[in-house]
């Protein structure tokens, strides 16, 4: 019996050191895991999470965008083309001061297309005719940290009045800014032949595409003005949205190259501005 006892007593002494050594080692491996395993995994984290912020998607409309395009021409004062420094100063603090978000042709773009907004309050700030006087703005856009898009007319860039091509070039450096054409010699589309009109198009989109280093994507039609001669050259030259001064919201329904906007005339109150802007999305 003693002897059995003593086989036994081994072989149970054994089995437990057998068990407290797998256990122990088991431990061991858990302990080194997580410590080697702790980096990598706070860094894919990281990773995801800033992934997540830059690619925030767009929120689908219900029914067909209505965009808020507003339309100026020279910051300054004496015609009604023109609105002074401190209206445009002031209109930006409203959209600044209710979370509007100011798209740039790109975003414009993919907005009308896909029928998506980055958020609930948009709107596309367009200046025409590339006045000297449009530097004026570059200081608000920057503190707001809003984006305007000046529409070029090529041939005047040398023009005392207009922005020069080093001014343009500074302006875009800046990011607040981006170029869309409005023809080589602003002259009324509608009182061309369509070969005079498909160079008036395709030239200024050369130039822009050449200087500034770009796809120039937009057309503003000089006098707010096409005909369908006009809308039907438009496309095959590489643009994808026109401007006209025709007055409304904008939707795609008017047609890409027939795009109506908001003028926004010297002296009016910012309750005015206010109500021209405001669209119920849905
Ligand atoms: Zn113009």
């Amino acid at each position: 019996m003693q002897k059995k006892f003593g086989y036994l007593g081994g072989c149970l002494v054994l089995i437990i050191a057998i068990i407290v050594g797998v256990g122990l080692r088991q431990r061991s491996t858990h302990q080194v895991t997580p410590a080697t395993a702790h980096r990598p995994v706070t860094q894919t984290s990281h990773v995801k999470t800033t992934h997540v912020a830059t690619t925030k998607p767009w929120i689908k409309l219900k029914r067909p965008l209505q965009l808020p395009i507003l339309m100026y021409h020279s910051i300054s004062s004496g015609n009604n083309l023109r609105v002074p420094k401190q209206q445009f100063v002031q209109e930006l603090t409203y959209l600044k001061q209710h979370h509007y978000r100011t798209l740039t042709a790109t975003e414009a773009i993919r907005a009308l297309k896909t029928n998506t907004i980055p958020q609930k309050k948009v709107v596309w700030l367009t200046l025409d005719d590339a006045y000297k006087d449009n530097t004026k703005i570059m200081a608000t856009l920057k503190k707001d940290h809003f984006h305007a898009t000046i529409n070029v007319i090529t041939s005047f860039t040398h023009k005392t009045n207009h922005l020069s091509l080093a001014q343009l070039k500074q302006m875009k450096a800046t990011g607040l800014v981006d170029f869309g054409s409005h023809t080589v010699h602003h002259l009324d589309l509608n009182a061309l032949t369509t070969a005079q009109q498909r160079t008036e198009i395709i030239n200024s989109k050369s130039w822009l595409d050449q200087h500034l280093h770009q796809t120039t994507t937009l057309l503003c039609y000089p006098a707010g003005r096409a005909n369908a001669a006009t809308h039907k050259l438009a496309k095959p030259a590489g643009y994808q949205l026109a401007l006209t001064t025709q007055e409304g919201l904008a939707s795609l329904h008017e047609g890409r190259y027939n795009l109506s906007r908001l003028r926004v005339t010297p002296g009016i109150s910012t309750a005015t501005f206010a109500t021209l802007i405001n669209v119920h999305h849905s």
